[in-house]
């Protein structure tokens, strides 16, 4: 990796030569975050029109080997643990503060759920995490929602929540339209909105909305109230929402007509949100020309 980027810039999912994990420095968390990738073909079931993954270069491999996605995740967290990590560029930049395990996360180049492995692959570093006494390492699902409903998604989002698990759940719309414009996918958004609310129902979610300036525009007031009127919807029906992290484009994405919002177009978004849906958590993350610190509104 060059020497130049800085740690909690430098997102992208290589290390060493491993096929499925990986480390970053999150800076929503302030910390290590060790990242699962369960798509490492490349193929998403969401076509984004913000996604940084760079789909022109073919896939490392198509398979999931399992006990070489264990063996890789072992070996990260000891060197995370030992602290041999922060020897490496461009971990050796991070800060005091950065130097912690703060989580592991289910996210790749691809929806993590779509892989037949995810039950087993989370039964297996749940128990990696179980080995080191690592209970208070959170377990996070970045999920589009698109399968949250799966037989053998359940069945891992039972093991997820078990280990200090959380579920953050891409919404990055109010209407079909605007869903259709940014996420580009077959899929309804009514089975969107509903695999949510009915996840929600059961156990806490995360919703993770990303906003952004697509061909010049942002999204209208009319499509942000419509999103508001979505995440209302499922706390009426018992929903438990969390939080709600808003974000923008943080780095640079293959469409150049995908930019980010600037600070105070997301601070306004933040206001309109929290205006319509009060008692909710609101983290704002800032795109590359706002604040480097992130707000909670
Ligand atoms: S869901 Fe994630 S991986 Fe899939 S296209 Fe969207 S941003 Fe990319």
């Amino acid at each position: 990796m060059p020497d130049l980027i800085p740690a909690h810039l430098d997102h992208r999912r290589i290390w060493s030569d491993f096929d499925y994990c990986y480390p970053v420095i999150s800076r929503r968390s302030k910390g290590v975050s060790l990242g699962v990738n369960l798509n490492p073909d490349k193929v998403c079931n969401f076509d984004c029109v913000y996604c940084e993954v760079d789909r022109t270069t073919p896939g490392k491999r198509r398979d999931i080997d399992l006990d070489q996605l264990e063996q890789e995740m072992a070996a990260l967290l000891d060197l995370t643990l030992d602290g041999s990590l922060f020897t490496f560029s461009p971990f050796d930049s991070a800060g005091p503060e950065q130097r912690r395990l703060n989580d592991i996360a289910f996210s790749g180049d691809g929806e993590p759920t779509t892989a037949k492995e995810f039950p087993e692959a989370v039964e297996r570093i749940a128990h990696l995490k179980w080995q080191r006494g690592l209970q208070d390492v959170k377990l996070v699902l970045i999920t589009d929602s698109s399968r949250l409903q799966a037989r053998e998604v359940v069945q891992g989002l039972d093991t997820l929540m078990a280990n200090n698990g959380e579920i953050w759940a891409k919404l990055d719309a109010g209407t079909e339209a605007y869903y259709q414009e940014i996420n580009r996918t077959s899929i309804p958004f009514s089975r969107i909105l509903e695999n949510i609310e009915i996840t929600a129902r059961l156990r806490p979610i995360t919703i993770q909305s990303l906003f952004l300036s697509w061909k010049g525009k942002g999204p209208s007031t009319e499509e942000i109230a419509a999103y508001c009127g979505c995440l209302g919807r499922i706390q009426g029906m018992g929903g438990q929402l969390q939080g709600l992290q808003l974000y923008t484009v943080a780095r640079p994405t293959p469409e150049p007509e995908a930019r980010a919002l600037k600070a105070a177009e997301l601070d306004a978004l933040a206001a309109q949100v929290a205006e319509a849906l009060p008692g909710l958590s609101i983290e704002v993350f800032y795109g590359p020309e706002g604040p480097e610190e992130h707000t909670v509104v």
